[in-house]
């Protein structure tokens, strides 16, 4: 890797995101650290800059269309393309054993349609090598299919996303609006969805199901052009998300993620790692 090898990481202005910026960095790469807050995002890529890392901040707001327009220009006039994607951009506000929905509309649009707008944005420019360009989606086991708890209730529901062969970008689409239309109706406690942070977990489950059909689709790219798209769960991380509850550190939230943005050839494609392990959907 070196400086040449260009990585965007979303809401890297604390948290894991920060870190997952920081240690790609430190492998040597050019950082794009995006914040949705220009004086916050500076300040955070200050901090990293002045460790002696190639460090570039640029606004982004991944629910905003415009602003991934003019981020998506400005990479394309500042480098050409970019070889590495982290959407890292999320939002929760479940803590503890309360699980309101109140903010189901933003969670989804920012956890799911803000990842798969970034990738949407990004393809286009990501730039062919050998070693093939990198999508990792951080996501979280609370989104699984098959865990043995939080899963959706509803057996053909949940048959109909895991499969592979035939599930759609509108049907994902169609699954997460369902249930926005059952939290507007007030009628979602019925409806099987997972059980504990139920907007998040929505909201991640779509992400997983996205970043398999996303893998399939790119999955016939022509040697040279190729783009490996994985996404994982940290783990449950001290950041303000858990409301610094969680039981490890960013630097080990951020492990997985950089592991498989670095991933050697051969990368693996469509899959959900945990700890550099690849579990279940
Ligand atoms: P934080 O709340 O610390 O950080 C979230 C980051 O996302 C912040 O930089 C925040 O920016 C940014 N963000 C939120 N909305 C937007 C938006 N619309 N556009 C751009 N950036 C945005 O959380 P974590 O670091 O814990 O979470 C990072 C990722 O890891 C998330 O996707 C989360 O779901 C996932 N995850 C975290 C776990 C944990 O235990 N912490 C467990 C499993 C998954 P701002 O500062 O402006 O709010």
């Amino acid at each position: 890797w070196s400086t040449d090898t260009v990585a965007v990481v979303t809401g890297s202005n604390r948290g894991i995101g920060f870190e997952i910026a920081r240690q790609l960095a430190a492998h040597g790469l050019t950082v794009v650290l995006t914040s949705r807050d220009d004086a916050v995002g500076e300040e955070a890529a200050k901090v990293l800059q002045e460790g002696g890392l190639n460090v570039v901040f640029h606004q982004l707001d991944v629910t905003d269309p415009s602003s991934i327009r003019s981020f998506a220009d400005w990479i394309h006039e500042s480098y050409g393309g970019i070889d590495i994607l982290v959407n890292n951009a999320g939002v929760n506000f479940n803590v503890g054993s309360d699980n309101s929905v109140e903010s189901a509309p933003m969670v989804i649009s920012t956890n799911y349609y803000g990842t798969k707008n970034m990738i949407k944005a990004m393809i286009p420019l990501m730039r062919p090598s050998a070693a093939g360009a990198r999508i990792v989606n951080v996501s979280s086991r609370l989104g699984r299919l098959n865990g043995r708890r939080n899963r959706i209730g509803d057996l053909a529901l949940r048959e109909k996303l895991n499969d592979i062969e035939t599930l759609t970008e509108e049907f994902v689409d169609h699954t997460v609006s369902t249930f926005l239309k059952q939290v507007e109706e007030g009628t979602w406690m019925s409806g099987g969805w997972p059980q504990t942070f139920t907007d998040y977990s929505v909201s991640k489950l779509a992400v997983n199901a996205y970043t398999r059909l996303m893998a399939k689709i790119l999955s016939d790219r022509p040697e040279g052009h190729k783009i490996f798209v994985n996404c994982y769960c940290p783990g449950w991380v001290k950041t303000t998300m858990t409301g610094w509850a969680g039981n490890i550190p960013t630097e080990h939230g951020a492990d997985t993620g950089v592991w498989l943005a670095l991933l050697p050839d051969q990368a693996v494609s469509g899959k959900f790692f945990a700890e550099r392990r690849e579990v279940s959907f």
